[in-house]
C-alpha cells in the first residue's frame, strides 16, 4: 500500500465489520508477530522443492539444503554485527534461546549469579529464576537512576551475566546498551539481550555495542513462526552439556560413550528448521538492504503521529518506563532521526483508557473498525504493575508496512470510541463477535 516501506504479506486484507460491511484490516500488532515479507514468503516458495535433509544426505537437494542452512547462519551473523568466533545457534524463538543461554551459564559457584531489571518480558526473567544469586533490580523513574542502581547490584555480589531487553515489549525504549556492556563487563559479568523486539526496529551492532549474547525470533522479524536464534560467545556455549540429546549434536557414539560435537551443532540436535533459519535470514537480507536510516526515519514519523494523535485526546495515558529519554548515541540505543531529533524508543506504545476495560477496547477496535492492536499484560506483570496497570493496557506497534493511514484509522477510532462508546452491543459467541 502507498506509504509503506516494504511490501508484506497480507496487506489490504478485508475483514468483517461487526456492524456490516467490510474494512481494510490495519494491524497494529506487530509486536506480537508481524507478517512476512513478500520476499520472505517467496523464498520460502523458492526452497520448498528441494526439502531435503540438511546435513544428512549426499543427494543434490540435500546439498543445496546443507549450503541454504550454512549460509543462513553467516546471513544472521552478519545482520547482528557479531564476532569472528561468534557461534548462531537456530532455536525454536527467543524464549527457547534465553533456556539454552541459561542452561549454558559456568556453574554459579564459579561463575556468580544473573541479574535483571524488573521491567522484561517474562521470557528474559523466568529462565534465568533457578539461577543461585539471582537477582532483580527495580527500575526507577529515570534511566540515569535505573542504571546507577543496576551498577550497584552487579558489584553487591559477583555476576555472571546482566540479561536486559534491547528494546521493551511494552513501551519500546530502548536502553543503551553499549552502556549497559560497560557497566556488566566492569563488574566481571557479560551481558545477555533480549533482541525480540530491537531486531526488528534497529541495526544490531554486537561487536561494536560488545553485547556477549543476544536472541530474536523469526516472527517478529517478518519471517514465519517456529525459529529463532541465539548468537554469542562460543566458550560456555561449547562447554555446557547439549541442549538436546540426539543425532547431529555428535561426533562420534558408542553403546555407552558420546563425543559430543561443538559449535552450534552441540545445540541443534534432530533434523533442523531449514525453512525457518532460512527464512530468517531472507528477512534478515531484506532488511539490511534498506538505505541506511530509511526504516528509522518511516517508523519514527508513524511512532510521533501516532504519541501526537493519543496525545491530543482526552482519557489517554500513554505508559513510559523512564523519563528521561536517552541521549548518547550508540549503535542500537538513543540514535539521531532524519530531522535531528533523538528518537529512545522503538515503534511500539502502550497506553491506557483509564475506566474502560483494554479487552473490550481492543474488541471494539477489532470488531467495529477492523483494526488489530494487542490487549492485556504482554507477558510483563511486573511491569505492568510498575507503569500503574496491573489490569493491563493497549498496545499498538508499527511495522515496515504500516502507513501514516494505519495510525490515523486507530485514532479516529479511539477518539470515537471515547466520544460514543461502542456503536453495537455484542458479544462473542461461537468465536464470533455477535450483534
Ligand atoms: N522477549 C520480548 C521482548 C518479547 O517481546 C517476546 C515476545 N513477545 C519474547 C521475548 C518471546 O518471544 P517468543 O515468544 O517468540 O519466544
Amino acid at each position: 500500500p502507498p506509504g509503506a516501506l516494504l511490501a508484506v504479506q497480507g496487506a489490504g486484507l478485508g475483514v468483517p465489520l461487526v456492524g456490516g460491511g467490510w474494512a481494510e484490516y490495519v494491524n497494529l500488532d506487530h509486536a506480537a508477530s508481524a507478517p512476512c515479507l513478500t520476499t520472505v514468503a517467496e523464498h520460502v516458495a523458492r526452497l520448498l522443492p528441494y526439502s531435503a535433509s540438511v546435513h544428512r544426505g549426499a543427494g543434490f537437494a540435500s546439498q543445496v539444503c546443507t549450503t541454504l542452512y550454512e549460509g543462513a547462519r553467516r546471513d544472521v551473523a552478519q545482520f547482528v554485527g557479531a564476532r569472528d568466533g561468534d557461534l548462531t545457534v537456530f532455536t525454536r524463538n527467543t524464549t527457547d534461546a534465553v533456556n539454552l543461554l541459561a542452561r549454558c551459564l559456568p556453574a554459579a559457584d564459579v561463575a556468580g549469579g544473573v541479574v535483571v531489571f524488573d521491567v522484561e518480558h517474562h521470557a528474559n526473567l523466568l529462565p534465568w529464576r533457578a539461577r543461585a544469586g539471582y537477582r532483580t533490580v527495580a527500575a526507577r523513574s529515570t534511566l540515569a537512576e535505573s542504571l546507577a542502581a543496576l551498577e550497584a547490584e552487579l558489584r553487591a555480589a559477583p555476576t555472571a551475566l546482566l540479561a536486559v531487553t534491547g528494546a521493551s515489549n511494552v513501551t519500546g525504549e530502548t536502553p543503551p546498551l553499549a552502556r549497559l556492556a560497560r557497566l556488566a563487563h566492569r563488574a566481571g559479568a557479560r551481558i545477555f539481550v533480549d533482541a525480540a523486539q530491537l531486531a526488528p526496529h534497529r541495526r544490531l551492532d554486537m561487536a561494536a555495542d560488545d553485547v556477549d549474547y543476544l536472541a530474536f525470533s523469526g516472527h517478529k522479524l517478518y519471517a514465519p513462526f517456529g525459529a529463532g536464534v541465539l548468537v554469542g560467545r562460543a566458550d560456555w556455549l561449547d562447554a555446557a552439556p547439549p541442549y538436546l540429546a540426539g543425532g547431529g549434536a555428535v561426533r562420534e557414539v558408542s553403546t555407552d560413550a558420546v563425543d559430543w560435537a561443538t559449535g552450534a551443532a552441540r545445540h541443534e540436535a534432530g533434523t533442523p528448521n531449514l525453512a525457518g533459519a532460512t527464512a530468517i535470514a531472507a528477512a534478515c537480507r531484506t532488511l539490511a538492504a534498506l538505505p541506511p536510516g530509511a526504516w528509522e526515519r518511516h517508523e519514527a514519523g508513524l511512532r510521533a503521529r501516532l504519541l501526537d494523535g493519543l496525545d491530543g485526546l482526552d482519557g489517554v495515558v500513554i505508559h513510559r518506563i523512564w523519563s528521561d529519554p536517552e541521549t548518547i548515541p550508540n549503535s542500537t540505543g538513543g540514535r539521531r532521526t532524519g530531522d535531528g531529533a533523538w528518537q529512545d524508543a522503538v515503534g511500539v506504545v502502550t497506553f491506557s483508557l483509564p475506566g474502560h476495560d483494554p479487552a473490550r477496547v481492543s474488541a471494539y477496535l477489532s470488531a467495529e473498525h477492523g483494526i488489530g492492536v494487542r490487549a492485556g499484560r504482554f507477558c510483563a506483570h511486573p511491569l505492568l504493575a510498575r507503569l500503574g496497570a496491573p489490569g493491563g493496557a493497549l498496545r499498538a506497534s508499527i511495522g515496515v508496512g504500516t502507513t501514516a493511514h494505519h495510525i490515523d484509522r486507530l485514532i479516529a477510532a479511539v477518539a470515537r470510541y471515547l466520544r460514543v462508546g461502542p456503536g453495537w452491543g455484542y458479544a462473542l459467541r461461537d468465536g464470533q463477535w455477535q450483534p
